[in-house]
């Protein structure tokens, strides 16, 4: 059991395979992002071993992200061997979907079971001008694939005043009423380089709220507001999916967090929008045994922040998103 000083039980870890991306959305990174040679990053030999070692911590539930996860090589293998470790029950991927045409079917097979596709818009030249080059019928044939393979799918959106935050959010809460899939919608958080931009793009849940009951009609909260993971659902009537709403921001809900995030160049994050990290990756490749290494991330774990401090504006600015894995 891995328990943190506020008695909360941290049993999720998201893992970013990779730095690196296909696509360069704007709240995301800057279009001239230098990444990490790939000797600085965790080898798939270290990924595996610290799988085992925060499994035998109760660690259960994994999601790899990046970066774009799918850009790893290797990684329908990473997949199967991590979904095979005793004591994992889950593996899960975020990923914006553009690879997914092909890979869908052999990550499921290897042991897959949801992933999290990024979609900010229908709209294929809004697409182009949040992820600087990307093409919305990619994502959709992803989507697709991830369906015929039998994957869970939900659907990430980022909302950006300016950007998306008006009929986008509506086209897509709209896909709800037609198709069995969660649309969450994501509060936008600052982050290094492009904290200025994000800080002043950002649209709160409550405002996202009204904007899609004016033209769909009244959400009705499920299960009395009980967030699914770190989402708070609602539905459209008449609706086949659901309306999810993470609003890290406005809403933060540390209180029931259970995430801790390893980094792709083998640092431990507790918090995401906190700048505290514990370097895993020195003592791994000094040498520590299994036991030090429990040793470790056990401490690290009991001093998980709590809250974040935008309000006083202390702004994480160590990293961009795409360094820590969403
Ligand atoms: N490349 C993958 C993807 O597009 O989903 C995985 C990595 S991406 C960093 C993970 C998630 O973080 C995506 O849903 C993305 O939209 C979200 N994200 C990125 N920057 C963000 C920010 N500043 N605030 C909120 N969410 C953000």
């Amino acid at each position: 059991m891995s328990i943190d000083r506020f008695g909360r039980d941290i049993t999720y870890l998201r893992i970013s395979l990779t730095d690196k991306c296909n696509l360069r959305c704007i709240y995301c990174m800057p279009e001239d992002m230098t990444f990490r040679p790939n000797q600085e990053l965790l080898q798939d030999d270290e990924i595996l071993r610290l799988v085992r070692v925060f499994a035998d911590l109760g660690f259960f539930k994994f999601r790899l992200t990046g970066g774009e996860p799918t850009v790893r090589a290797n990684v329908v293998e990473l997949v199967r061997e991590i979904a095979h470790t005793p004591g994992v029950e889950t593996v899960a991927m975020t990923t914006n979907g553009l690879l997914l045409d092909k890979l869908a079917a052999p990550l499921a097979e290897a042991g897959l079971s949801r992933v999290n596709i990024s979609i900010d818009t229908l709209d294929q030249m809004k697409f182009k001008k949040i992820t600087r080059w990307g093409k919305v019928e990619e994502v959709f044939d992803g989507i697709r694939a991830a369906e015929m393979a039998g994957l869970g799918v939900k659907l990430n959106s980022v909302v950006v005043r300016n950007y998306n935050d008006k009929e986008d959010v509506v086209d897509l809460a709209r896909l709800t009423l037609t198709q069995p899939w969660q649309v969450r919608f994501i509060e936008m958080m600052p982050f290094g380089d492009v904290s200025d931009f994000q800080q002043a793009g950002i649209v709160s849940e409550e405002e996202l709220r009204a904007t899609i009951s004016q033209e769909l009609g009244p959400l009705s909260m499920v299960d009395n507001g009980r967030l699914d993971g770190e989402a708070r659902l609602f539905h459209l009537q008449d609706a086949r999916g659901t309306l999810g709403f993470i609003s890290s921001v406005t809403q933060p809900f540390c209180a029931t967090c259970s995430r801790a995030r390893l980094t792709a160049d083998g640092r431990l994050r507790l918090c995401l929008l906190r700048e505290k990290e514990i370097n895993l990756l020195q003592p791994l490749r000094a040498g520590a045994s299994d036991q030090e290494m429990k040793e470790i991330i056990t401490e690290a774990i009991w001093w998980k922040p709590w809250g974040h401090k935008l309000g006083q504006d202390v702004i994480p600015l160590n990293r961009v998103m795409s360094e820590i894995g969403g």
